[in-house]
This record gives C-alpha cells, structure tokens and sequence, in this order.
C-alpha cells in the first residue's frame, strides 16, 4: 500500500470553516517536519469516536501525521490568532507552538479541531521556538482524558508522538507533539483580539461563527449577541462548579485559556487539590495566588467581563447603554455558579431534596475539613463507603456534631437510604490523577522510557465512580514529609 492510499484509509473528513472567518483571525502555516517521529500513546477509543482508524494511525505512516511531518488530506493548517489577558495584563498571543490541521467530520456528524501542539514556530511564536517537551504532553494527555472520564466538558488527546529532536528548557528535554481534540480552539482571547484589532465587521463575523458553531439557537434569539453571552455564562458557571465539586485547579486561568465551547482547555500548570484549602495553589509562577482553588469562581467571572467588554458593539450603538446590557448578564454568573455547586454538593451528600439550611450543612464541613487538614476526595469518598475509620478528622468533636445534622438531614427525605449511598457515588469520584501519581507516571516515561505506569494510572483512573478494589492502592496520599507540589507551565 502507497503512503497516499494509507492516508486515504485513515478516516479523515475534514472541513476548514476556520479559514471562512477574515484573514485577520489565523495565518496558513504548515507543522515544521521532525527527525524521528515515535508514537508513544495512542488513544484508540477516541479515534474510533472520530472515525478514525486506529491501526492506520499507529502505522509510520500515521505517525507522519501526528508528528506533522505528512499534512493528511483536506486539511488546511493554519495558526489561530488571538489575544488575551495574562495574570490581568493584556498581550498579544496566537498558537504560537500550535497547528490546527482542520475540523474533523465524526461518522455521527460531530465537528472536532484537531490540532497539533507543540509542532514548531509560527508567525505567533514571538520568541518561542515553536516546541513542546514529553513530561508536560502527556499530562495534558492524563489530565484532559481524566476529566473526560469525571464528566467534565474537556478538550481531548489522541496521542502524544515524540519527535526525536531535543528540546531546550531549563535542562535538555526530549520534544513531543501532543494531538488535541477540541470542540473549538474559539477564546475569549479570540474576541479580545477581534475587539482590539478587528473592525466592527470582523468582531460581528467572529461571533456569527461562535453562534453557528456552538449555540445556533442563540442565533434564533431576538438579540442574538447578548444571547450567545448569556449562553457562554451559563456554560462556565456549570464547568468551574465541577471544577470546584472535584477539587481542579486550572491553575493558568488566563482569557486565552477559557475556551467558549465550555470545555476545559489548556493543562499547563493545573492539579487536583488534595487536602482542602481554598488558598491552595500549585502553579509555580501563581505567586499571589491569582488562580487559587478558591478564587476560580472569581475569575471565571472576571474573564467573563473582558469577554463582554470585548462584544460591547455588538450590543448597542450606544455605550451606555451596551455595558448595562453586558452588565446585566454577567451579574448572573455568580447565582448559576453557586446553584450549580449547591446541587453537586447536596450530591455529595447523597442528598434528593432541598432545604434551606442545605448551604449551611455543606459549608459547615468544608470548615471542618479545612481546619483538620482532611483531603477533599478521600474525605467524601470515606463518607461514600460510611468507613469513617484511620482519619483523625472523624474522631474530632465537631465531625461528630456535624454527622449527626447530616444523619438527621438525610432523614428528612423520602429517598431510601440506599438510594442515597448511589447518590453519593456516582457524584464522589474514587479515584482522581493525584499528584505524585502523575508525577511518577511522567517520570517513568521521560528518564526511563516506561509507558507502563502511566497507561496502568490511565486504567485505574477509567471508572472513577465505580469504586473497585484496584483503585483502593490510587487512593494513597503522598507520604507526608514530600515537599510541597509545585508545577509549571505546560512549556
Ligand atoms: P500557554 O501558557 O500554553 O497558554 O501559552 C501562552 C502563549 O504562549 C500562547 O500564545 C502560546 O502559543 C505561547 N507559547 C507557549 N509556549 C510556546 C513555545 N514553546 N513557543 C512559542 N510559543 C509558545
Ligand atoms: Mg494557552
């Protein structure tokens, strides 16, 4: 079989709709070939999804593909523009180490970017070389098919290829191109940038195609901007409250890094917390501790204001009268926020109906995990299987007091106890990509060339709510003397 006809086998069906926005919005840039293109971890499943074949894709002639070096038929590459505010300050961004090969058509009509990242210079680099290294590929490929599995809205990986050619950081690193299968790479830098740069025309045409693209009935819509805001609103008041339900940290929640889609996007520097604090903060450059676990509420909200800022003309003629407008949809963020979080706790609990002083009850633990130290998910999980032994937080006075308002609490609805038990697992995850366990998972595969430990944490981490008895030894937390997690950016 010729390499051409293989390509033909794979599966693609792209569509380039990206490049019907003005040229202002991307440059047509191909990948930059690599040396020695070595597929690492492949996601079959996704690619059956995507209807794409996986065995030809694991193929060298496939990896000529996911390494950048064979553009695949129907594809248009291209770098994406866009801007965006970093730790509060506004620059001028773009893929700058990312290739959007096209919009995959799935067999069951679904539309897909399928980008390359990590697969050399474009006109957006500045001064980056184009590049990403292995450890922080595959944890984008970890983390993203971990929240996939959690339920929550994410970008995905196809695979992760290393490139055979080195890659310079702090030390020498071996360079990797990661495959990233997002519903749209569209931001709410993608707005700043046509707000800044663009002209009216152009910021109207950037959001007829996130209309058409995403929220067609806002187009239906009598104001059919101030819609598509209201709807983006809603979408990100529902994703930062399963980020809170399950202890994610975003880490770098910067506007281009805030996908409109919905979908987390961009697993740089993020973790999943484990002893609850609110003030917890992984990422190494978060020195004021910005992108808090606490504080995410907040700046989901404050992005979201720099997303409407960025609309304003498309509101009103008038100024005025186009920020109160704005005003009014983005004062709704924090009551969707916080109802989405109250019914996912209420979960947690196990618990059916609502009372008033549910808030209260899930506060109050909270308050007390923080103040015993107690780990996020292991404490709920505890509550989940009722085996409250080996912790000290539940011999402490005020855990007693609190179950028995919770005991009490369950008491006053209708749903059987066993009901609730089901509740409560299928909404407190067993196991989560803790911290060391990705770290050893990274280290494994970049000093030793192992794949074992991070496709066995892949394994575990599949049925988060099912409670099995291999997940029990994923549970563990690191030993207690190890230095504080600190991470960096997905460089
Ligand atoms: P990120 O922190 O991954 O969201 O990236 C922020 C910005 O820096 C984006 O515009 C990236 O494209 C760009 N960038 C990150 N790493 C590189 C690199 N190695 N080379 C060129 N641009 C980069
Ligand atoms: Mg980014």
């Amino acid at each position: 079989m010729t390499m051409e006809s293989t390509i033909m086998k794979t599966g693609w069906s792209f569509d380039n709709t990206y490049t019907g926005l003005p040229a202002l919005f991307y440059t047509a840039t191909n990948p930059t070939p690599v040396r020695s293109p070595k597929l690492v971890i492949f996601n079959s499943s996704l690619a059956n999804e995507l209807g794409l074949d996986s065995e030809v894709l694991q193929s060298n002639a496939g990896m000529e593909i996911l390494a950048g070096n064979k553009t695949p038929e129907g594809a248009f590459p291209l770098a994406q523009a866009y801007a965006g505010h970093q730790f509060g300050h506004f620059t001028m961004l773009g893929d700058g180490r990312a290739i959007l090969l096209g919009e995959q058509i799935t067999p069951s009509g679904k539309r897909f970017d399928i980008q390359l990242k990590g697969s050399g210079r474009t006109p957006y680099s500045r001064r980056g070389d184009g590049r990403a290294t292995l450890g922080p590929m595959l944890r984008e490929y970890i983390i993203s098919e971990a929240m996939q599995v959690l339920g929550i809205p994410t970008t995905r990986s196809l695979a992760v290829a290393m490139t055979g050619e080195p890659v310079y950081r702090e030390t020498e690193q071996p360079g990797a191109i990661l495959t990233r299968i997002a519903s749209s790479h569209l931001r709410v830098g993608t707005f700043e940038y046509a707000a800044k740069w663009g002209t009216k025309v152009e910021l109207k045409a950037l959001a007829d195609y996130t209309i058409k693209r995403h929220f067609p009935e806002a187009g239906a819509k009598g104001d059919p901007y101030l819609a598509l805001l209201k709807e983006i609103i809603k979408q990100q008041a529902e994703l930062i409250s399963r980020w809170q339900l399950v202890g994610f940290i975003h880490g770098v929640m910067n506007t281009d890094n805030m996908a409109l889609s919905g979908e987390t996007i961009d697993y740089g520097p993020c973790a999943f917390m484990d002893t609850y604090d609110p003030a917890t903060v992984f990422s190494s450059i978060d020195v004021h501790g910005r992108y808090a676990y606490g504080n995410q509420p907040h700046i989901a909200a404050w992005n979201l204001s720099r997303l409407a800022e960025a609309m304003l003309p498309l509101f009103h003629q008038d100024e005025e009268q186009a920020v109160k407008l704005a005003q009014d949809e983005i004062v709704d963020f924090s009551d969707r926020y916080q109802e989405h979080w109250l019914a996912g706790m209420r979960a947690k609990l196990g618990i059916f109906n609502q009372e008033p002083e549910d808030e209260n009850l899930v506060e109050d633990i909270l308050e007390i995990m923080h103040k015993h130290n107690a780990d996020y998910t292991n404490t709920f999980r505890a509550l989940t299987l009722d085996k409250l032994e080996n912790t000290a937080l539940f011999g402490t006075s005020e855990f007693i007091d609190w179950q028995t308002r919770w005991k009490l609490r369950l008491g006053r609805q209708q749903e059987p106890k066993e009901e609730s038990r089901q509740l409560m697992k299928s909404s407190n995850p067993s196991v989560i990509p803790r911290n060391h366990r990705v770290e050893e998972a990274l280290e494994a595969a970049v000093k030793h060339n192992d794949y074992s430990v991070a496709k066995r944490l892949l394994e575990v981490l599949k049925n988060p709510f099912e409670y099995t008895p291999e997940q029990e030894e994923y549970t563990a937390l690191p030993a207690p003397n190890s230095c504080k997690y600190r991470t960096f950016c997905g460089t």
